[in-house]
């Protein structure tokens, strides 16, 4: 159904099996090589940006190691997260604290490890910035409208009217803060790049307005993350992204664009994934049904939990696949006893009808969201395994 071709590279790939030959599975294994060169992508295709990885994405230790190595600053959304990046040496300024949802005693911990950038997005959060961690830089971030087009939105939480955002700057001045700069992220996967333009826009306007009645001048724009991973849906390649949204910011700013904060999780690591699951069993409800279910030793609770409302369409190919082999219709779920742990029904995949238990299914892409964004041990099945190479 899938050309691995399209997403893996020949030598990736033979690579990859020589790595992975004797793993149990399921596993994951990254390409760290492909991490390094989506970072260095990234920073050449926004050359006037400061590159915050988010570490949600994938927060496995080669990962942070690389990305810090490459002087990569990180986006931080909880005080675990802290304590983990400061075992790579990176110096506070480097870190933001980007979660608008946080207890008072994180912002006093943040603070106490030298950490002095902050997001908000209300009052109280803002008022206990102010107390515990005094004189911070902030940024407020603003509700983008990104459910249509984004594969996976993050809207309605986060943010603030921009309306409120603007008071809420006027009371970090008046508090003793740093009024710093606007945030925004136009959702997860976002295939629409004129979602930026919009986001852009509001952040302008927020510039302009609290300059001329405030005197308060703005410095800085966090265009958060919502770079494309390659799934099956098609999306515009990273330079399309990158041309359109510097023109943006042309239009909007001339010659004095603001600084610029990037805050990319799936587009850095999610081509570097490879999750490899083997079929427990395959089997038919009744004697003339078409489709075939594929139960395999991954599911939603263990690795593909992007797969809800089959939001994130991963390419998926087998140890069966061969150019004249037959493909018929499959339901794929996973091995807990849980009837929500079906990856794909609608979504109509094809895999080859000579599938059977043992054979490994390989799922492309799957570098982000993958091994922490997970169960613990539902069903007694352990969090599923990541490596490195
Ligand atoms: C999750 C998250 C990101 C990363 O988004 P991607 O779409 O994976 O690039 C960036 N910023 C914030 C605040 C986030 O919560």
């Amino acid at each position: 159904m899938f050309n691995r071709k399209d997403y893996v590279s020949d030598k990736d790939w033979s690579r990859f099996l020589e790595f992975s030959k004797d793993l149990e599975t399921p596993n994951i294994v990254i390409n760290l090589n492909k991490v390094k060169k989506n970072f260095l992508t990234l920073k050449d295709s926004f050359p006037y940006a400061r590159i915050f990885y988010a570490i949600k994405a994938n927060p496995g230790e080669p990962v942070l190691e690389l990305l810090s190595d490459l002087g990569s600053n990180f986006d931080i959304a909880s005080r675990y997260e802290l304590d983990l990046i400061s075992k790579f040496n990176v110096s506070p300024d480097r870190l933001s604290y980007g979660n608008t949802i946080k207890k008072a005693k994180d912002i006093k911990y943040f603070y106490d490890k030298g950490v002095r950038m902050f997001a908000t997005d209300s009052r109280d959060d803002l008022k206990n910035i102010a107390e515990f961690a005094p004189g911070s830089k902030i940024y407020v971030r603003i509700l983008v409208e990104n459910s249509a087009t984004a594969d996976w939105p993050l809207s309605r939480k986060f943010g603030c009217h921009p309306d409120m955002a603007y008071d809420l700057i006027v009371m970090a001045r008046d508090l003793g803060l740093v009024p710093y700069g606007i945030s925004f992220h136009v959702g997860s996967q976002q295939r629409d790049i004129g979602q930026w333009n919009d986001a852009i826009a509001k952040a302008k306007y927020l510039f302009n307005s609290l300059e001329e009645e405030e005197s308060i001048k703005l410095s800085m724009i966090n265009m958060g993350g919502g770079f494309p991973a390659s799934y099956i849906d098609p999306t515009n390649d990273l330079s399309v992204y990158a041309s359109e949204i510097s023109r943006y910011l042309h239009d909007d700013f001339g010659d004095e664009i603001p600084q610029i904060i990037l805050e990319p999780g799936r587009s850095l690591v999610g081509d570097s994934g490879i999750l490899t699951s083997e079929v427990i069993l395959t089997s038919r409800k009744n004697n003339t049904a078409l489709a075939r279910w594929v139960y395999l030793d991954s599911g939603k609770f263990n690795g593909l939990i992007e797969t809800l409302d089959e939001s994130i369409k991963y390419p998926v190919i087998t140890s069966q696949d061969a150019p004249e082999k037959k493909e018929g219709e499959v339901i794929i779920a996973g091995p807990t006893c849980d009837s929500m742990d079906i990856m794909y029904e609608n979504a109509k995949y094809k895999l080859p009808v000579s599938l059977k238990a043992g054979d490994k299914v390989y799922w492309l892409s799957t570098g982000a969201y993958t091994s922490t964004y997970a169960s613990v041990a539902f069903n007694g099945f352990p969090p599923i395994k990541t490596y490195f190479m």
